[in-house]
């Protein structure tokens, strides 16, 4: 297995694409669907026709941290003929919208069953380090920034008071006849990311963004690791300076 903090280094590059981002995490026992790098649309058919459709593909590229924004996200294909056309369609879209990204390829992976969204993150706070976020998806973070912070690393009851401190608590307990999620499975996976986080003080960020909480199990569908800023010779950075 390659290692990716190291080729994203030697390229200068602090943005992990998804592919990366997931063999990493994948490596450290954290649940993710995992996704292929396919370099031509040919290749992308045939990493679909072995996983089995339907198949999810996204734009690769170290310029892009938000596919959707550039409409680099296609969900729900159903048949090499449906990806082949959504293949040149996504890469025109794209182009067009970040005419100087560069386009390593398309990533391609299974489609995943609907879960309820959620978030697990981790940033670096200057005075405290490695700090653990989660929330649920889309406007419950964004708009009503209904979120639970705690410092790495965390212990188990810092998991389960996370979860279960959010307002939206009621949301993964089952609401509207809807199976609850498995809150015991999302403490398991932001333990494992606080352990993640705590193993590589290289990580400075790593998003989660959205994951799926089923009934039994979680499965993050997206997956972005942004590394530390080197530190470089006239940039006196305060990586070193708070250890
Ligand atoms: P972005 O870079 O825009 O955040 P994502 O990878 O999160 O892109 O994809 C956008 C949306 O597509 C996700 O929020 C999720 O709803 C859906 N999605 C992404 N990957 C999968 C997957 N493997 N299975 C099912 N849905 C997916
Ligand atoms: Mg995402």
């Amino acid at each position: 297995m390659a290692d990716v903090i190291a080729s994203a280094r030697a390229e200068g590059r602090t943005l992990l694409t998804e592919v990366e981002s997931k063999q990493l995490l994948a490596d450290a026992g954290i649940p993710v669907a995992m996704a292929q790098l396919a370099t031509t649309a040919g290749e992308a058919v045939r990493i679909a026709d072995d996983l089995g459709y339907p198949v999810v593909m996204k734009v690769v590229s170290p310029d892009i941290a938000h596919k959707s924004d550039v409409g680099g996200v296609v969900v729900n294909l159903a048949d090499a003929e449906a990806l082949q056309a959504a293949h040149g369609e996504m890469m025109a879209r794209v182009q067009e919208a970040a005419p100087n990204a560069s386009i390593l390829g398309v990533a391609v992976q299974s489609m995943a069953p609907q879960g309820a969204e959620v978030i697990v993150g981790a940033t670096t706070d200057p005075q405290f380090g490695p700090v653990m976020m989660f929330g649920l998806g889309g406007v419950f973070v964004e708009v009503l920034k209904d979120v639970a912070f705690r410092i790495v690393p965390l212990e188990p009851r810092d998991a389960r008071q996370m979860v279960r401190e959010i307002k939206g608590l009621p949301i993964l307990q089952g609401v509207r006849g809807q199976a609850p999620a498995d809150l015991e499975a999302l403490e398991a996976l932001i333990l494992q990311v606080s352990a993640f986080m705590a193993a590589h003080p290289e990580v400075a960020e790593l998003d989660l963004n959205p994951v799926f909480a089923y009934e039994e199990g979680v499965l993050a569908v997206d997956a972005r690791v942004v590394l530390a800023e080197p530190v470089g010779a006239d940039d006196v950075s305060g990586v070193e300076v708070s250890a």
